[in-house]
């Protein structure tokens, strides 16, 4: 089936993204959203830039920005590379803000005037030297409720569906709001549906897409199970070429 990946990075052995691409045409990955992240050398925002440039209509452009930085400077990154043409912003509120705060606001209003997504990591960060010090408490969709009511405009996305332990969260968001969404990013956007927790089969499947952090040579093997879990779960065919496919091509403006 046809798929669109909202949810990689660039990796240092690949640069480019020449294989990663490769790979995709291998597994029908029609497109994906590339996201900077703050560790330096792996797919800082000017090298997601590089790789969108390289793949236009097929690798699309997400700037990582650190919401600790004066509000002026977030806005000026976020001007920067919407006008290279990125579709999104990426967020790691694990590093001690809630984007919930007022004092936000001016850098949602540019978002929104921009016409930019808005994915962000949920959930806990992956423990390395860099992570040491973050916190997961305000990584979950709450976090956003108040900018997504005041902004209808901007599409908020969800990483690994909203994290394991506020995952409920997503649930009630995505049933709430016509402008929030998830991706089923692993760890524990998959693991909460291998365990299938509770208030899945209820799902607004239009507001959730697959994505993977870079499955690679798995997207074969990730089709088939996540087929057969959506299947299992009650979901149609339709239902699953919107979650493959549909939803995450009308917010990247590919299909209307
Ligand atoms: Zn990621």
């Amino acid at each position: 089936m046809k798929k669109i990946d909202i949810h990689i990075h660039a990796k240092e052995d690949d640069p480019y993204m020449d294989r990663y691409v490769e790979i995709m045409d291998k597994y029908n990955v029609v497109a994906a959203l590339v996201h900077g992240v703050k560790i330096p050398g792996l797919s800082s925002n000017e090298n997601v830039l590089k790789v969108v440039k390289r793949h236009p209509k097929k690798l699309y452009g997400s700037v990582y920005v650190d919401f600790r930085m004066p509000i002026k400077k977030c806005i000026d990154l976020i001007k920067k590379y919407s006008d290279f043409g990125f579709k999104s912003i990426k967020l790691f509120p694990n590093y001690g803000y809630d984007p919930n705060d007022d004092k936000f606001e001016p850098i949602w209003k540019e978002v929104e005037k921009r016409k930019l997504l808005c994915l962000s990591h949920c959930g806990w960060l992956i423990l390395n030297e860099h992570t040491k010090d973050s916190s997961a408490l305000t990584a979950s969709p709450f976090h956003f409720e108040v900018p997504a009511k005041r902004h209808p405009n901007i599409n908020f996305i969800f990483a690994h569906f909203g994290g394991a332990a506020t995952y409920l969260e997503t649930i009630v968001l995505t049933s709430r709001l016509k402008n929030a969404f998830a991706d089923t990013c692993p760890g524990w956007g998959k693991w909460v549906f291998e365990n299938e927790l509770p208030g899945l089969k209820s799902l607004h499947i239009d507001q959730i897409m697959y994505g993977t952090d870079n499955a690679g040579e798995n997207y074969g093997k990730d089709e088939i199970w996540w087929t057969k879990k959506l299947k299992k779960l009650g979901y149609s065919e339709e239902d699953i070429y919107k979650y493959f496919y549909l939803n995450a091509a009308k917010l990247l403006g590919i299909e209307k």
